[in-house]
Order: C-alpha cells, then structure tokens, then sequence
C-alpha cells in the first residue's frame, strides 16, 4: 500500500532499524519505545490486522520472535503485543506484533 509507513519501511523508502528478516518477516527496532527493548515484527506483505493475515505466516512470525529473544538476551522475559482495530488502539493499520523487554509488566495492561 502506497501510504502505510510500514510498507515503506519493508520497501526501504523509510529508513529503520532493521534488526531481522527472513522470506516473509522483517523486525525494525520502534521508533518511540516504551521499554528497554522494543521491536516490531511485521510481516513484509500488507494486511491490515491479525483477522486478515494469512495465518500461515504466523508461523514464520513465531519464529521471527524465538530467534529475537535468543539474540537479544530476553531470557527473563517479554511482552508480545498486538494491538487490533479501535479498541485495540491500532494506530498503523499493517499488521505487527510488539516484543518488549527488558523491564517488569504489569498484568492487567491499562
Ligand atoms: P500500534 O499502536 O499500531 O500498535 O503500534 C504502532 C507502533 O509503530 C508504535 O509503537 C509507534 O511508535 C511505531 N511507529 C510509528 N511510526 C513509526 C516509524 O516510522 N518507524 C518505526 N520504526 N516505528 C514507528
Ligand atoms: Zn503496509
């Protein structure tokens, strides 16, 4: 899509943080973290939400977030986020899944 930033980033018209990739995945470093660690997996392909994707990717997604905890010392722990649809607050309509680290959650979130 012409006018997701997400699109642009996979497609290099927006510079990043690339920390992973792989045939369908790539992970970008967030741009205003809320934690030590902050990243973003995304898949390369253009869907808008966790009810579009195809869900096959997910595997690939799931290893994307295995092979990123290992190198980046998540050990203790993380959060993985996705945020969906309005009261989800989604605000980049490219489907993507935060990994957070390095600090205590809380559980319930906000
Ligand atoms: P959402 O609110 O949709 O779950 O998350 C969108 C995330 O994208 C936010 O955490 C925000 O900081 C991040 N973000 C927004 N614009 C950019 C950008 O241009 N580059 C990067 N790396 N992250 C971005
Ligand atoms: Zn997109």
């Amino acid at each position: 899509m012409s006018d997701c930033i997400f699109c642009k980033i996979v497609n290099k018209e927006m510079s990043s943080t690339i920390i992973f990739q792989s045939t369908n995945v790539i992970a970008v470093m967030d741009i205003n973290p809320v934690a030590p660690f902050h990243c973003l997996v995304l898949p390369k392909e253009h869907y808008t939400s966790i009810l579009t994707i195809d869900p096959g990717i997910m595997v690939e997604i799931t290893s994307a977030i295995q092979i990123i905890a290992e190198e980046h010392d998540l050990e203790e722990g993380f959060r993985v986020v996705n945020n969906c649809g309005k009261y989800g607050q989604q605000t980049v309509d490219h489907v993507h899944f935060h990994v957070m680290g390095k600090r205590q959650f809380e559980w319930p979130p906000g």
